[in-house]
């Protein structure tokens, strides 16, 4: 990166430091992110950044003009959300609140956006609008999705929008992406058959019998991936749950049984088929049998799918800091997901993978684990990839 950049951000880097650490010993979960906002909020005014508070709950905005006219405006994105795991680190900085850490690095998220806010306020030698998105809740619970549906591209306009995840096992000083599915779609969905029941010696000729479809249903539920799916596809359906039958009677036919999936895809018309196809076998395989079946498909994360142009974008500010032989930008498709994805859907953008370093034994903590930790060597790195990108859209 420019190296008056670097050298401004590395005067930074201890107060950076410090505000990971506190984000870090007070972690919260998603939409309950009241105190980590508040930080960012009075982080952000101090520095005269415009804020927005509350939007999903929790969510923040901070909006920096540049010094120079312009009509242009982007949005960089972090998220604020801790997760219900219990800290083991040791780290003097560790976890202060039983059960919960951030053991996703969303901490680290945080603190870099805010390096970048912090600089940029101090050199608004830009033109056109920068929106800095801190999102509650990405773990689970889309507060992605609730930031897009309350209006947050309306009320902060933007040409293109970007993310940014932390990876362990990637080394530091690596950035990674892709253009097009990067990261899968996921999504799960209940399956209720139900028939009359009945006395499984006595009057088995005489009932429905939910079990009879539920049987048909575990096998045909992997012929979609073999016999729907296009063979050059990605596709996973599996099931997590099945349950039946009162107090464990073996004579009793039940008159109703559960079936749990998740399913995940990296293409819209992958998802949709999966979609379409578990409910027209779960119907007619009940049909078929004298039973019905309830569905019930619940589309969670999108797959996160990255712009052709703003990945193009996000490569030259990851190579003006490492250097373009540090930046991978082809990286395969991950089997994670992530509610970004709802912003990509709303704008075009693109998703950056920041390596967060590998032990000289190749291992690593991986994320939601209860020994993982971001690195604190990533914080000015980070905040300089997104100045760079603020050169390249506006600069
Ligand atoms: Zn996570
Ligand atoms: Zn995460």
């Amino acid at each position: 990166m420019d190296s008056a950049v670097a050298e401004e951000l590395k005067r930074y880097e201890p107060e950076l430091i410090a505000i990971r650490h506190d984000i870090h010993r007070h972690p919260e979960v998603g939409f309950e992110e009241a105190r980590t906002a508040k930080l960012v909020a009075d982080r952000l005014r101090g520095w005269g950044v415009e804020v927005t508070e509350g939007i999903a709950k929790t969510g923040v905005v901070g909006t920096l003009r540049g010094k120079r006219p312009g009509q242009r405006a982007i949005g960089l994105r972090a998220d604020l959300d801790a997760l219900h795991i219990g800290e083991k680190t040791g780290r003097e900085y560790a976890s202060q609140v039983p059960g919960k850490m951030h053991a996703c690095g969303h901490d680290g998220h945080t603190t870099m956006l805010l390096g970048a806010a912090r600089y940029l306020a101090e050199h608004p030698d830009f033109s056109g609008a920068v929106h800095f998105i801190f999102q509650p809740a990405e773990e689970g619970l889309g507060g992605g999705r609730a930031m897009v549906e309350e209006g947050l591209f309306d009320r902060f306009p933007v040409d293109a929008v970007y993310g940014m995840h932390n990876m362990p096992g990637l080394p530091v000083g690596k950035f990674a992406t892709r253009t097009g599915p990067f990261l899968a779609a996921s999504d799960s969905w209940t399956v209720t058959f139900r028939g009359s029941g009945g006395h499984g010696g006595a009057g088995a000729h005489l009932a429905t019998d939910p079990t009879i479809p539920l049987g048909h249903f575990v096998l045909a539920l992997q012929a979609i991936i073999g016999r729907n799916v296009p063979a050059i596809e990605t596709a996973v359906a599996s099931i997590g749950h099945i349950a039946g039958g009162d107090f464990g009677s073996p004579n009793i036919i039940p008159s109703e049984i559960v079936v749990r999936g998740t399913s995940r895809s990296y293409k819209p018309a992958i998802r949709d088929l999966l979609q379409k196809r578990i409910a027209e076998l779960a119907h007619s395989l009940a049909g078929a049998y004298g039973c019905t079946a309830d569905v019930d498909y619940d589309r969670r994360y999108p797959p996160l799918v990255t712009h052709a142009e703003q990945t193009a974008i996000s490569l030259a500010a990851a190579s003006a800091v490492v250097g373009a032989a540090n930046v991978i930008a082809d990286a395969p498709p991950k089997t994670g997901s992530e509610d970004f994805s709802f912003m990509l859907e709303a704008r075009p953008g693109g998703f950056m993978i920041i390596g967060n370093g590998v032990e000289p034994d190749g291992s690593f903590h991986n994320l939601h684990t209860p020994l993982y930790d971001f690195n604190d060597e990533i914080l000015t790195l980070g905040a300089g990839y997104w100045v760079s990108l603020v050169q390249q859209e506006l600069g």
